[in-house]
């Protein structure tokens, strides 16, 4: 499931192009296909209608969202989001390649190239965003920004909750998911469910800079590493923990550990993370 640093990726390549692949950013729509009109949420009629003609602005991310930025002829602008929920993904590929699996949505392009919107899950889907403030109403802090500090994450932590689960809940942090909030607690030494009152200033530090690298390690992995994570494809793992049950912790040797917190799977060292008393 794409996490922060995944739609940070797609994003990045929906803006630059690169690994075989044109940015989209410049680009002028010229013909929607829907051949899943159930992706889009709202009115498909409309957003086809808007993304015909319209070029792309800009391409960010807000949490998990792609936010895409849309200008018309006439000057009018207009925001698509696009969530990829389990196993969705977007690239612009050239036309000459053969057509991939599972297309939800594509657009020709004016330099003949094609968006494409792939899902075999379903559960993604595109909207149009009359209201950005009232989208993204209710969303942490972006883990990466500046604005986000030591001090901003002990003031979200309040509360008596085990520390994972606070870290899957997008109002605390934006854009953390089971993948990275394995991998930030197990460089941050923390046991999953340590009770986030229980945290030391000297543990909120370190479990901010953990939060930080491990984001930031995978944002600038490689497109193999990307695609491991949607296909999981025999290649070795690009992390430290997450889906490592069973193989020895990069740090001490012990057998990872697998258990379910917060309903999630979770992988964690038993020696480098222990349950501190209480
Ligand atoms: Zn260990």
């Amino acid at each position: 499931m794409p996490e922060l640093p995944e739609v940070e990726t797609i994003c990045w390549r929906l803006r630059h192009g690169g690994h075989g692949e044109t940015a989209l950013v410049g680009r002028t729509v010229m013909t929607v296909h829907l051949p899943d009109p159930a992706v889009v949420v709202g009115d498909a009629r409309l957003l086809t209608d808007l993304l015909t003609g319209a070029t792309v602005t800009a391409v960010w991310r807000r949490a998990k969202w792609i936010v895409v930025d849309l200008a018309r002829a006439n000057g009018a602008t207009a925001t698509a989001l696009i969530h990829l929920k389990m196993t969705g993904d977007v690239h612009v590929r050239a036309a000459a390649t053969a057509a991939p699996r599972f297309v939800r949505l594509a657009a020709d392009l004016d330099d003949g190239s094609v968006l494409v919107f792939t899902d075999p899950r379903r559960f993604g889907h595109v909207e149009l965003c009359v209201d950005l403030d009232a989208a993204f109403k209710g969303l942490g802090p972006e883990p990466l920004d500046d604005a986000f500090t030591p001090l901003v994450l002990r003031q979200r932590l309040r509360g008596r909750r085990p520390i994972k689960a606070t870290l899957l809940d997008q109002a605390v942090v934006a854009g953390l998911g089971n993948i990275y909030a394995d991998e930030s607690l197990w460089l941050a030494r923390l046991h999953p469910l340590t009770r986030t009152e229980a945290l030391s200033d000297d543990d909120v530090v370190n479990l901010h800079r953990s939060i930080r690298h491990a984001l930031r390690a995978s944002i600038t992995a490689s497109k193999d590493e990307l695609a491991w994570r949607y296909a999981n494809r025999g290649a070795p793992s690009p992390f430290q923990v997450y889906d490592r049950g069973g193989e020895p912790c990069l740090r001490c040797g012990t057998s990872l550990s697998t258990t379910t917190v917060a309903g999630r799977t979770t992988v964690l060292c038993p020696t480098c993370q222990a349950l501190p008393a209480v």
